[in-house]
């Protein structure tokens, strides 16, 4: 199984790509421009109309950019586009042109098969309309997603446990995040049950979510403002030793792109 994270964060957008030797590439947001998300895909020699979907974890712009355009970066190269009911709902208030055929409604817990990568939604705490997460398991291996999260559910808990991958996201330092000087309300919203997942918070889930079939953790969606990847990185590290976890800890970067084999 290959994970690449083209970019990772609120500011410069999300978006990630897994594939398997034999499956065709699927991807997880769009959250940055054509332009980039098409330069990206052909650093890991893909071209867009090779992806076989597009998951979308919720509206935000960070995460749907390329999808809120008269032409869709989806209807630009006919890719089905798997989100849940309260996306489309939102979604239809635009007057983007994405053909019918395209618009696959997905609910937590049901799961898809799309070029022999079966997919998984699950649902996740946070300030948008049925937020979901996504397990996708392709080459006998699984991959869980879960970006953009107030707070780690039972739930989320349950269907991340021992997986060989785990993205999780690990935002801010919640010290840095007080002392920002942000308005008030934005500090709020992001250590609220439904903003955003501190690194004590990724680094307390992890104690759960690690197990002896977890291959590596990679650390995604850091606040470029609140956070580094050497502190979010030690919080869960340090954490991890405390309960006698050792895995590789990785970062997925704010803009750039990075690959995350495993062999
Ligand atoms: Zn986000
Ligand atoms: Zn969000």
């Amino acid at each position: 199984m290959y994970i690449a994270s083209l970019s990772s964060s609120s500011t410069c957008g999300n978006a990630y790509v897994v594939w398997g030797d034999s499956t065709r590439p699927v991807l997880i947001d769009c959250g940055v421009p054509i332009r980039r998300l098409t330069a990206s895909l052909k650093e890991f020699g893909m071209e867009p109309q090779d992806l076989a979907g597009l998951f979308i974890t919720h509206e935000h712009s960070d995460h749907v950019k390329a999808m809120c355009l008269v032409t869709p970066f989806a209807q630009k190269y006919r890719l089905p586009v798997f989100a849940s009911r309260g996306f489309w709902k939102w979604y239809s208030r635009y007057s983007c042109r994405l053909d019918r055929d395209l618009v696959r409604p997905i609910a937590a817990g049901e799961e898809v098969v799309v070029s022999g990568c079966r997919v998984t939604a699950f649902s996740k705490p946070h300030d948008a309309l049925e937020p979901l997460g996504f397990i996708v398991e392709c080459d006998g291996e699984r991959a869980g997603f879960a970006m953009d999260l107030g707070h780690v559910t039972e739930e989320i808990t349950s269907c991340l446990r021992g997986l060989e991958h785990l993205v999780l996201e690990s935002n801010h330092d919640v010290e840095m995040e007080k002392r920002s000087g942000r308005p008030w309300h934005l500090i709020q919203r992001v250590l609220g049950r439904l903003g955003h997942l501190s690194n004590d918070q990724a680094a307390e889930a992890l104690c759960d979510l690690v197990t002896d079939t977890t291959k590596q953790v990679i650390l995604a969606h850091l606040s470029t403002e609140c956070n580094t990847p050497e502190v979010a990185r030690s919080a869960v590290l340090g954490r991890l030793a405390e309960v006698g976890k050792k895995v590789p800890v990785r970062v997925a970067p704010a803009r750039e792109t990075a690959l995350y084999s495993y062999s």
